[in-house]
């Protein structure tokens, strides 16, 4: 086994083999897989790869994970997915708060939508923990593996074709152009995807009635342990806790930002204020439109996801409204789902066409069932608190049917695992 250096964006990468990494810098390089984002869709194919000894090579455009207000919500089933290849506990070990329940409070009182408590998993809570701390934990371990490269500062430009075969990428790096060519190439790169528009892929689309504003708040001695959510009297906000301080999603009309940001943002902290009385005070600490992000809120979902030598995953293939702050979970159970189904072909590095569509076949269906979920909620619950200065009215039969053990934990148990667990196939 040969072992050589050559600097890739200005890295140290280390190569392995011939067969693996090997071409000077100059000619193509070869990877068994290639995988375009390290999101956490990508990050988590590449780990569970690698530690089957496949050949991976993981391209990120950034220089680094750091990405403000992104999905920080590690649900029950990535917990597990963790658990089952031995990372769970530390994982735990990084920064991080859990939310046991997600209670909603209306002008009626509160409401709980999702009681995790009664989950059966030795992890009933979903855990915040910073996307960028997560994605450094999973490529840090994936790199104890000689098969895994990362090139950060790696952005993809080009699919290499051939004979209607997708057989690599070419990716822009620090130093210049380069050219990657793999066995099957994987499209984890997010929600604007290159990939799905270099193999013209059209997502289906459909049309959430809002967008959210997401900001911190300052966390006081005193203030509550849960995170939770206000709903009613044509406003919705989502408080999360941080630790040091709130998390808060402020949800707005679609296309609402702009005439927000025209009335002010005196005007915003007022109308928060109101909302929130108890945390009038701490308003102040925002004082300018920068501190505030926009997410602007889509769905979508591509018919196909694969065509020979290529397969999407996670948002490049599904956009998820945030609604049970599902998106990364999805994103890695999609992963999981991959490499269960694609490893022994990767050994034999030949990825029949029947595979990749097997991977889509498992995970459309879970997919539209959330997507199914979270448009009827958006459209049914949220658009109305939205259009209606009235507070919001639950009715009593949703109330009972919440009661009921069995049906009124259904909620908790879809975000917490969604319609089908997913598990990893020999961990
Ligand atoms: C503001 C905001 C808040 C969110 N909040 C939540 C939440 O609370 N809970 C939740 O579950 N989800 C949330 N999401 C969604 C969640 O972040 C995504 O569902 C999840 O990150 C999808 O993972 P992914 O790996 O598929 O894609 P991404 O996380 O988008 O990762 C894609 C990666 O590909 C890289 N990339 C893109 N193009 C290229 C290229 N051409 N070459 C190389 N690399 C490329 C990107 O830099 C990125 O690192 C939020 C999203 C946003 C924008």
């Amino acid at each position: 086994m040969q072992e050589k250096d050559v600097t890739l964006s200005g890295e140290q990468v280390t190569t392995q083999t011939q067969k693996s990494v090997g071409a000077p810098l100059a000619d193509a390089l070869k990877t068994t897989c290639c995988i375009v984002g390290s999101g956490p869709a990508g990050a988590v194919l590449a780990l569970l790869l690698a530690r089957k000894g496949i050949p991976v090579m993981l391209l990120e455009e950034h220089m680094d994970f750091d990405r403000d207000f992104r999905g920080d919500t590690i649900h029950p089933s990535t917990m597990q997915i963790m658990d089952e290849i031995g990372l769970a506990d530390r994982l735990l070990q990084l920064d991080h708060t859990k939310a046991y329940s997600l209670p909603v409070l209306t002008t009626e009182g509160t409401v709980t939508f999702a009681d995790f408590h009664q989950l059966k998993t030795r992890f009933p809570y979903i855990a915040m923990i910073p996307q960028v701390h997560f994605l450094e934990f999973i490529t840090t371990e994936a790199k104890r593996y000689p098969n895994f490269q990362l090139v950060m500062g790696a952005r993809v430009e080009k699919l290499v074709e051939e004979n209607g075969e997708v057989r690599g990428v070419h990716f822009r790096g620090q130093d210049g152009w380069h050219e990657v060519r793999a066995i099957l190439t994987v499209g984890a790169d997010g929600r604007f995807s290159r990939l799905r528009r270099l193999a013209g892929f059209e997502p289906i689309k459909t049309a959430p009635p809002m967008d959210v504003l997401w900001f911190r708040l300052p966390r006081k001695a005193g203030d509550p342990e849960q995170s939770g959510g206000r709903l009613g009297g044509g406003h919705i906000l989502v408080m999360l806790n941080r630790a040091d301080h709130w998390q808060m999603g402020y949800v707005i009309p679609k296309g609402g930002y702009q005439e927000i940001k025209a009335a002010g943002l005196e005007k915003l902290r007022e109308d928060i204020a109101e909302l929130l009385p108890e945390f009038a005070d701490r308003m102040e600490s925002v004082q300018e439109w920068k501190q505030v992000s926009v997410l602007s809120v889509e769905s979508s979902r591509l018919p196909r996801w694969y065509r020979p030598g290529l397969l999407l995953i996670g948002d490049a293939a599904h956009v998820m409204s945030p609604v049970g702050g599902v998106g990364i979970n999805y994103a890695i159970q999609d992963a999981v789902v991959a490499a269960n189904v694609l490893t022994e072909h990767l050994k034999a590095e030949k990825v029949p066409l029947r595979d990749l569509a097997e991977v889509q076949r498992k995970r459309e269906l879970p997919t539209r069932i959330i997507q199914g979920f979270q448009n009827t909620l958006q459209k049914q619950v949220l658009a109305k608190v939205l259009k209606s200065d009235k507070p919001l009215t639950i009715s009593p039969f949703l109330l009972f049917l919440l009661r009921l053990p069995w049906l009124g934990n259904l909620p908790a148990r879809l975000i917490a695992f969604g319609p089908v667990s997913v598990h990893v196939k020999n961990p």
